[in-house]
């Protein structure tokens, strides 16, 4: 029985803010690119692990958890939980197109594109070794003793992967059920205790919080994102605020009543912090600070009194975010 829904890698949202205002030449566009490939990549491959799990059929009552994350000292993300009366097995789902080669010392991916390039990443093993370290902290916490297998998963056979030494087994999705099936089967816990182990899994998962891009690529400051908001017919930047409505300066004509909404989240996912009524009028080009506060709110902004450091929450993409609103 699947969980809980996986949700969308946020870090795609804020490639997409940033391709939409980055000027072309600059940089930090081209790896923007590059790495909102990847997440949509790593994303697939892990819905390729749920659907293969979707179907299994385990001989006792199973639980799966998609995307968790939990705290145990530090946090930690499980790409795929799943509980068992007998044990837990976290999976590691990989999807990395070229050759993978897994290094032991030091702990490393090497990534070999088409091209011959190379680009180190973390290992799989490395990164199961914490993960299965800190989940059995966490059970330890609530007294459940089971034991905590772990496998890496690679999400497509036509992935080409060599490890030196294998710590962990390595699984393409068919053979997951297999895997799963020969886990020793001993019931340690009963259904209830089951159910009330998925419970707690659930109400201590935290949301993955995306940090803006600003923070991830400090060369990133106002200086070089382009203001103003983009229409919503044709694509291009300028439409201009008058009769409480926007209005598109190129031959579209188009008319919008919410455009600034999406030109708001671009703000919150390149900059950090909370937005000021004059960030705002800067940034959607309008001058009246009454509409700009009106525009705010309608984006689901909660004003908050300048400067208090309290936290707020964006509903719309659900960013924690410290700093005053207006
Ligand atoms: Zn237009």
């Amino acid at each position: 029985m699947i969980m809980k829904d996986r949700a969308r890698p946020g870090i795609e949202k804020v490639c997409d803010a940033g391709l939409r205002r980055l000027w072309p030449d600059n940089p930090v566009a081209g790896k923007l690119e590059e790495r909102r490939k990847q997440a949509e990549a790593g994303f697939g491959g892990e819905e390729r692990v749920d659907s293969v799990l979707a179907e299994y059929r385990h001989p006792g009552p199973i639980r799966i958890i998609p995307d968790v994350g939990l705290v145990c000292g530090s946090r930690f993300q499980l790409d795929v939980l799943v509980l068992t009366q007998s044990w837990a097995c976290l999976l590691e789902v990989k999807n990395i197109s070229g050759r993978s080669v897994i290094k032991d010392i030091p702990p490393q991916l090497v990534r070999i594109t088409k091209d011959g390039r190379e680009e180190a990443l973390g290992s799989p093993f490395a990164q199961l070794d914490s993960n299965l370290m800190l989940f059995r902290d966490w059970l330890h916490e609530r007294n459940t003793p089971i034991p905590v297998y772990g496998a890496v998963v690679f999400a497509y056979p036509s992935q080409m992967v060599e490890a030196a030494a294998a710590t962990h087994p390595i699984l393409f999705p068919n053979r997951i059920p297999f895997f799963l099936r020969n886990l020793p089967g001993r019931p340690l816990l009963d259904e209830h205790d089951l159910n009330e182990l998925t419970r707690q899994v659930l109400v201590s998962h935290e949301p993955f919080v995306q940090r803006p891009l600003c923070t991830m690529y400090p060369q990133v400051t106002e200086r070089t994102v382009r203001t103003g908001v983009m229409c919503t017919a044709c694509g291009e930047f300028g439409m201009r605020w008058r009769d409480r409505a926007w209005h598109c300066s190129c031959s579209c004509s188009c008319i919008s009543r919410s455009a600034h909404v999406k030109a708001i989240q671009d703000w919150f996912h390149i900059f950090s912090g909370g937005m000021t009524n004059e960030e705002c009028r800067r940034f959607l080009e309008v001058e009246d600070r009454h509409a700009a506060r009106r525009m705010m709110k309608s984006a689901g902004l909660i004003e908050k009194g300048k400067a208090d450091g309290k936290p707020i929450i964006n509903h719309d993409f659900g960013a924690l975010r410290e700093g005053a609103l207006f």
